[in-house]
């Protein structure tokens, strides 16, 4: 960190907004950092003021509210993949929690900060000499999505696994600024632009994220990495059928931002996969090949309706 960043450690959800307020998109939000930090080392976040939330908590509650479980968003991937009610309701989500990052990162990150974790590009996520080196592509001030061969939009990859998990069971962010409280589908926390991938403003604060339960839905969680102790995923699949026979899918590792489709269980599956191949933006932009990771979108949700028995 530069000696004239300013860590701030506000004791109230109250004085953490009107900070955020002061110093608007000058500031940063930190809850367990092991996001933020590293972008900070690497020179790709140079936000002066550091607001850490970590002390607030009121945003750690966990609890089943009537026919909802309230996550608070300073609650740990650790303890959303223990929690014996998420365990029960929402098995899948607990597992994307799990598989993301490795043990000790889960002990420090939270669910809100995994949430909005910055996008991912292999030309992105580097040093300031290296990415000096081969010219600054658009994420960082560069003319050209160096991933894409020189495409004016920016490619790089969402790369959430709860989202996976969340939007597909139909989560949705209870959000609050200085102006106020307000909810927010969780899909449209994003913007599904690689630059600026967050749809919400500078200071803005997860409190929580509500999960409806709905007892005759399944989920199936899957998702693709190099190495499973440690590496962000190249594709997370999450597909929920509704006791209505409704169907959602959502994409992430993919595309700039989570792809979320709508569908039904009796709908052609291959015509729900070409649906799902045509909406990922995939470049070549992981350890993975763009072709190999469209073909997993394939096996994926291939197995994802088999285990759900929509598929023979
Ligand atoms: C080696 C490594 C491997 C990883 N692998 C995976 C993986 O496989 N899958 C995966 O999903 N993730 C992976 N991650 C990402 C990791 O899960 C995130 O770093 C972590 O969840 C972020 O949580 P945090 O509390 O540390 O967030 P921070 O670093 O503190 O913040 C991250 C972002 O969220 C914002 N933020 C945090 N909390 C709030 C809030 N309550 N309200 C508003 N804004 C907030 C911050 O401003 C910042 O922009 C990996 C990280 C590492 C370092």
């Amino acid at each position: 960190m530069a000696s004239t960043d300013t860590y701030l450690m506000p004791a109230t959800l109250a004085d953490a907004l009107k900070l955020a307020d002061e110093y608007g998109g000058n500031c940063r939000i930190i809850a367990g950092g092991t996001d933020v930090m590293p972008n900070r080392f690497q020179g790709n976040d140079t936000a002066p003021y550091l607001i850490d939330i970590s002390r607030l908590n009121e945003l750690r509650k966990l609890e089943k509210k009537d026919s909802s479980i309230v996550i608070g968003s300073l609650t740990t991937l650790e303890e959303v993949s223990n929690n014996a009610e998420i365990l029960k309701y929402f098995p899948a989500l607990a597992e994307a929690a799990n598989s993301a990052a490795t043990p000790v990162i889960r002990k420090s990150a939270t669910l809100g900060g995994n949430l909005l974790c910055e996008n991912r590009c292999i030309f992105y996520n580097q040093s300031e000499w290296w990415r000096e080196a081969v010219g600054y592509c658009l994420k960082c001030n560069g003319d050209i999505c160096i991933a894409s061969g020189g495409n004016k939009r920016c490619f790089s990859k969402f790369v959430s696994d709860t989202a996976a998990a969340l939007i597909s069971m139909d989560a949705y962010a209870e959000i609050i600024t200085h102006e106020g409280p307000s909810n927010l589908k969780l899909e449209d926390l994003y913007t599904g632009d690689g630059i600026q991938p967050r749809n919400i403003k500078a200071g803005t604060v997860i409190k929580a994220i509500h999960l409806p339960i709905n007892n005759s839905s399944r989920t199936v969680f899957k998702k693709l990495r190099l190495r499973k102790s440690l590496d962000f995923t190249s594709l997370s699949t999450s597909v929920t059928l509704k006791s209505d026979s409704l169907l959602k899918i959502v994409l992430c590792g993919v595309d700039p931002g989570p792809v979320v489709l709508n569908k039904r269980a009796d709908d052609n599956k291959d015509d729900i996969i070409a649906t799902a191949l045509k909406k990922s933006r995939i470049v070549d932009n992981d350890v993975f090949s763009r072709g190999y990771r469209r073909e997993m979108i394939r096996v994926f949700l291939r197995r994802s309706f088999t285990e759900l028995g929509i598929l023979k």
